[in-house]
């Protein structure tokens, strides 16, 4: 570490030093052109690099240790290595195309190496020419390669440093073969050597103040980790291995301690606001409705039922996720809060991501609450109260009179999609808030629901994809988290194979196992990744594009619910098609049509993921199942066995024994727990997928952190963060930490807009 410490919390005050470039502005959004020359500003926007901020954040991908590679003897395919050899011997000549190459044999005394290098014509490569004479001796680094000729390893376009030329002696040679390169995410037009030399050039003129710190200097001294300047000139230009670790690890505590301060600053404020406290009114319509469930609560459904009901009681507003595997009942435990909130005078509003799945709350809802939810209707039981739906497209009149009920209070529970979120919509008495599969909604909308309240409600986040305690630290950190971890009893067994898709005979039997389930009053899903086998619209699926051995076209549905019509195999069974294509009344009737029976086979895209409740659906068909996650795979087989009877998942895939792929499928045949499921597909995902399908906090703002294998890190920047938020809640002492966090929401904002 150098000498540079007296940065921290104070950066930006105090004069700039003589020696620095005159610049307006703070030099972190400078443009690189303007620090760095025009040249330079160019190459490097074709990385997307624009600022010198943006530059400094670039960070190496990896490292490459020069010091281990001296042996020529020993050179693998495509390891970027650096040697230190004596050049044998160099000749130019015309290639036939009239372009110029050079090829230059270097040595270590025992092994040769080739390195070539090309050009347009020969005078073109005097500079090299030059430079590369028998005898002298250097350090040469570069990709390996093969001569195409001989089929010997080769280096093209090796950089290269000359012994009493660019380093004084072999021991400086040495000395910088020992120290790590670093090696960034480049390109054929920008190599990483550039990148690396415009980043090295920044140093120099950077102080502590061009560079201000989001982590307070207490916090900095306490855990002894460099500051923020220091920690960037240990990760792009270190000297040993020791202090890239130092460096990542501080740039990676950073990135969480900015996360989850922003989220400690959310939760503080919020349980600043105060709720109405909703007490449970004993005879009520939640006694009323407990009296008519038709089946006993789980013990998970009663434990999480009593903490929603206790903070719902308490006049700080409630902020808990709940997590449950498809299946567990979580619609129950959201209605009986629900209930509570009706029975203390408020509404409540239950968000869905879909107008289908809005369209299949509301009519579970009133099933759930039969005569409870008759209102003013002949046959409306005492104490009842209505459940009305608002969606984008419903007729003109139904949408007014849903806002007049919700505006009136006349409706306790209001269904919807985001149109819940338009102006125009009003509550009375808006007490809760349920946002069903949240991983489709962002904190934003969560907040203009929340603004129709009169004062803040309470709220209550359910999701069915399992996540990890520290993803949803990260993701969900504003939350407390409930875990329905149990099933109902009597949930029937779901069977799942995996079928080989080339093997014609078991095709064949999967479409007669269709047949015969429906014959038996079953119905069949048959899941495809596309919807239009001419375009290239994929619905939603998550796609994996990897380890096939073939590389088939997809399935589409309007393709296979072609087929299936017209196959042998099926025998004239009706078959409709659901996709994101359809109008909404399009897809209400597919669903219904299917429900009643009357089209017992739905090909469908993966619109069907989530909450699809059909329970007479025994059988599903996932077609190319091997381009799906494990999560989405285990959502859409959550689809089937909802009922009593059994069910079959097949899912048919072409992958290769001991593919990652073939693993996945093996994981989802062996279990039905979907937190065991999640954790396979933590293993298996890459960062980005985890963090893309559950919106993180702004794709620009993770780059070192790994919510799978940073726990430690996570929880410990979380207790600061909470810390530094109780000392200052609005972070009015930390000007710095709070900027970072206003760079970090407008990564956030962005996404969001991307999404919608
Ligand atoms: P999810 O958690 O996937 O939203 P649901 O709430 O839709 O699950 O419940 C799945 C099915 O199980 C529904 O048909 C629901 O009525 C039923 N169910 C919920 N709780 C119980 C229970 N305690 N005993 C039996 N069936 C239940
Ligand atoms: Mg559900």
């Amino acid at each position: 570490m150098t000498g540079r410490a007296q940065g921290g919390q104070s950066g930006g005050s105090g004069p700039a030093p003589e020696d620095a470039v005159v610049r307006p502005g703070p030099l972190l959004d400078q443009p690189i052109g303007a620090v760095l020359g025009k040249a330079t500003g160019e190459k490097l926007a074709k990385l997307g690099l624009n600022t010198v901020g943006e530059l400094l954040r670039h960070y190496p991908r990896r490292y490459a240790h020069l010091g281990e590679m001296t042996d020529l003897a020993s050179l693998t395919p495509k390891e970027h290595v650096t040697v230190m050899a004596r050049v044998a011997q160099a000749t130019v000549r015309t290639t036939r195309t009239g372009s110029a190459l050079m090829n230059v044999e270097i040595t270590d005394g025992r092994s040769t190496l080739g390195l070539v290098f090309f050009a347009k014509h020969k005078g073109a490569l005097r500079y090299h020419e030059g430079r590369l004479k028998p005898g002298v001796e250097g350090l040469f680094s570069g990709e390996v390669g093969t001569d195409k000729l001989n089929g010997r390893p080769q280096l093209a376009h090796p950089t290269y440093r000359l012994i009493g030329i660019d380093v004084a002696d072999e021991a400086e040679g040495r000395e910088e073969a020992r120290r790590p390169i670093p090696l960034y995410p480049a390109s054929a037009a920008v190599p990483t050597e550039q990148i690396q030399k415009a980043i090295g050039a920044l140093f120099p003129v950077l102080t502590p103040a061009d560079v201000p710190d989001p982590l307070p200097t207490e916090l900095l001294t306490r855990r002894r980790m460099p500051e923020l300047l220091g920690a960037l000139r240990e990760l792009h230009r270190p000297e040993d291995d020791q202090e890239i670790r130092r460096a990542q690890d501080r740039l990676k505590f950073e990135e969480a301690f900015v996360l989850q301060t922003e989220l400690a600053r959310r939760r503080a404020r919020v349980a600043r606001e105060g709720a109405v406290a909703r007490p449970r009114r004993p005879g009520g319509i939640l006694d009323a409705f407990d009296a008519r469930l038709p089946f006993t609560l789980t013990e998970g459904q009663l434990r999480v039922g009593a903490e929603l009901a206790t903070e719902i009681a308490g006049e700080r507003p409630m902020q808990r996720l709940l997590q449950g595997d498809v299946g567990s009942g979580k619609t129950v435990v959201a209605l009986r809060a629900m209930l509570q909130v009706v029975d203390a005078g408020g509404q409540a509003a239950l968000l869905a991501p879909t107008e289908v799945l809005a369209a299949q709350h509301e009519r579970t809802l009133r099933a759930l609450l039969g005569e409870l939810a008759e209102a003013g209707m002949l046959g409306g039981a005492q104490d009842a109260t209505r459940v009305v739906l608002l969606t984008g497209s419903q007729s003109a009149a139904a949408r007014r009179r849903a806002l007049a009920e919700a505006a009136s209070g006349a409706a306790g529970i209001v269904v919807g999609t985001h149109a819940l979120l338009s102006e125009q919509v009003q509550f009375a008495d808006l007490g809760l808030v349920v946002v069903d599969e949240q991983h489709r909604f962002g904190v934003e909308q969560r907040d203009t629901l929340r603004a129709k309240a009169r004062s803040t409600p309470h709220l209550l986040v359910m999701t069915a994809t399992p996540i990890p305690r520290t993803v949803a630290m990260t993701v969900f950190g504003d939350l407390e988290t409930s875990v329905l971890d149990q099933m109902p009893a009597g949930r029937a067994e779901v069977v799942t194979h995996v079928v080989p898709a080339g093997n014609d005979r078991w095709m064949q039997r999967t479409w007669e196992r269709v047949r015969e389930e429906v014959a038996a009053g079953g119905r069949a899903y048959v899941v495809c990744a596309r919807i239009d086998p001419d375009a290239k619209d994929d619905d939603g699926a998550e796609l994996i594009a990897d380890d096939g051995p073939t590389k088939r076209p997809l399935r589409a549905v309007l393709e296979v619910a072609e087929e299936l019509s017209a196959s042998p195999e099926l025998g004239g069974v009706p078959v409709g098609v659901l996709h994101g294509r359809m109008t909404p009344e399009e897809k209400e009737r597919a669903l219904a049509d299917f429900a009643a029976g009357t089209v017992p086979v739905l090909v469908s895209t993966t619109v069907v993921e989530v909450g699809v409740d059909v329970p007479d659906a025994t059988v599903m068909v996932v077609l190319d199942a091997d381009r799906f996650g494990v999560s989405q795979l285990h959502q859409l087989r959550g689809r089937i066995g909802r009922g009593s009877k059994p069910g079959v998942c097949l899912l048919v895939a072409s992958a290769f024994p001991g593919s990652p792929a073939e693993t996945r499928l093996m994981s989802l045949a062996e279990t039905r727990d979907g937190f065991a499921l999640a954790a396979v597909d933590l293993e298996l995902r890459r960062e980005g997928d985890v963090l893309g399908a559950a919106q993180s906090g702004g794709a620009t703002s993770l780059r070192l952190l790994r919510v799978t294998r940073d726990a430690d890190v996570i929880d410990e920047a979380r207790t600061e963060a909470r810390a530094v938020i109780h000392d200052d809640p609005e972070l009015v002492d930390h000007p710095q930490l709070l900027a970072a966090i206003e760079l970090l929401l407008d990564g956030e904002r962005e996404e969001f807009l991307d999404r919608t």
